[in-house]
């Protein structure tokens, strides 16, 4: 027997029926994929559709050399005419060159939103994977705190719509303008020197390439020696704290929470002033479920004219696993009607249950297929936690009737084939 092949370490599929390693169901992501949409419907925001792989240096130039991602974490290989591709390990990029290649931010404001497969070479554990998925939203054109706060109130509303609004946390933070920047950079470096011995190895590599992700470290020790650490905001520049009091002045009069953290950092090179995280704790270490920021520097590094920006990108699995593990609104996967036929009634079987779904669009209609006894199919009909058999039998069949089986009440009735679909609807209606 030859050797079974599997999925891809980190690349998982997702199924109807939930599995130990596929916890969480399609129907479960449909439906949270069908709330996105209806918000971004809401919100005005417009779908743009990107490719899974583009050139390397796109994301060498977009992300930095020196981040994870770039580092450590992409999926890049040549294709066979020679080219350095990769895959998409985040959506900003592709989104930003799309745009350039458009046109789309030329002297007008964008507001986009995305959804699709990423990948990363990391670890696999709970809530990261090598390939998740990503929603993702991009605005271009607007500077002032406004759309920030917009976009802040957009996600606020995504947790309500879930039902997730007591177990997500807002943190906030501002990275400040590139000179203010510059000067905390400085500042956290030698501050860092002082201390080189008590840092872990990727801090120590950090140190001087970037430093500013040392802050986001999980070492405890490097968590204990940044307690004393300078802090960002003190080196702020005054339009970016203005900036930031535009934005919490909004929450505050919407009412939405928000804890400013000083250390909260973005591991991708673009982002400037606001950066925000929501966050939980009901999912072990990987809690950040949203993340987002303002990065009006990255249409010129990419070749574009200056042009503000911000986004922020939603990790689909962390948040379809958060749902599941709150285990809210139970989504009904069950049959609603089961058809079952003579083996002379399969055909009309078939119809019958066309005519039905010209009607009755919102129920789930199977008909029985691949034969067997009428006792099996009933069986069959039952395992589907179908509320209703209808069924096609000889003498159904002579008669032009159907017979309507109410499976958990145990009731049933003939009738003409002809008022079924009445009758369906107005029995059903009333017990749906
Ligand atoms: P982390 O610090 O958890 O590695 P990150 O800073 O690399 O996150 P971003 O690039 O900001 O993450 O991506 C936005 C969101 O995408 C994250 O907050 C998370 O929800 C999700 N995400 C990132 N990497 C993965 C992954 N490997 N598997 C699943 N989700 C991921
Ligand atoms: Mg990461």
């Amino acid at each position: 027997m030859s050797a079974k092949i599997t999925a891809i370490r980190g690349m998982n599929d997702i199924l109807p029926v939930a599995t130990k390693d596929s916890p969480v169901t399609t129907e479960r992501w449909q439906a949270v994929e069908q709330v996105l949409r209806q918000l971004m419907q809401q919100y005005g925001y417009r779908e743009i559709r990107l490719p899974i792989v583009e050139a390397t240096p796109l994301f060498k130039r977009a992300i930095g050399e020196v981040t994870d991602i770039v580092e450590k974490e992409m999926y890049t290989f040549e294709d066979r005419g020679g080219d350095s591709l990769t895959l998409r390990p985040e959506g900003t990029a592709g989104c930003v060159r799309a745009c350039l290649e458009h046109s789309l931010t030329y002297n007008q404001t964008q507001r986009l939103w995305y959804t699709g497969a990423m990948f990363r070479y990391e670890r696999p554990q709970k809530g990261r994977y090598r390939q998740f998925h990503q929603f993702g939203v991009e605005t271009f054109g607007m500077t002032g705190a406004d759309i920030e706060a917009e976009l802040i109130l957009m996600t606020a509303r995504l947790w309500k719509l879930l039902g997730l609004t007591d177990v997500v946390s807002l943190e906030l933070n501002s990275l400040g303008e590139k000179e203010s920047r510059q000067a905390y950079r400085a500042a956290l470096i030698s501050y860092l020197e002082q201390h080189v011995d008590q840092l872990d190895d990727d801090s120590k590599r950090r140190l001087h390439t970037n430093p500013l992700r040392v802050l986001d470290s999980k070492d405890p020790k490097v968590q204990a020696v940044l307690v004393n650490a300078p802090q960002l905001f003190d080196y702020l520049d005054e339009e970016s704290r203005t900036h930031q009091q535009k934005l919490t002045a909004v929450l505050d009069a919407a009412g939405v929470s928000y804890t400013l953290n000083p250390r909260l950092v973005r591991g991708l090179d673009y982002y400037n002033k606001t950066v925000f995280e929501w966050v939980t704790t009901a999912l072990g270490s990987q809690g950040t479920v949203c993340a987002g920021g303002r990065y009006d520097g990255l249409v010129t590094q990419l070749g574009g004219q200056a042009t503000p920006a911000v986004g922020f990108a939603i990790g689909l699995e962390r948040l379809v696993l958060l749902i599941d593990t709150l285990q809210q609104d139970k989504i009904s996967t069950e049959t609603d009607i089961y058809l079952v036929a003579d083996e002379n009634a399969v055909n009309q079987a078939l119809l019958v249950a066309e005519t039905l779904r010209n009607t009755l669009t919102k129920y789930r209609i199977l008909t029985h297929c691949g034969g067997g006894s009428f006792k099996s199919q009933m069986k069959k009909a039952d395992k589907t936690g179908a509320i209703i058999a209808l069924i096609l039998g000889q003498d159904e069949i002579a008669q032009q009737t159907v017979t309507v089986k109410w499976l958990q009440k145990g009731e049933q009735v003939t009738l003409p084939q002809t008022e079924l679909s009445d009758y369906l609807h107005s029995t059903l209606g009333a017990s749906a």
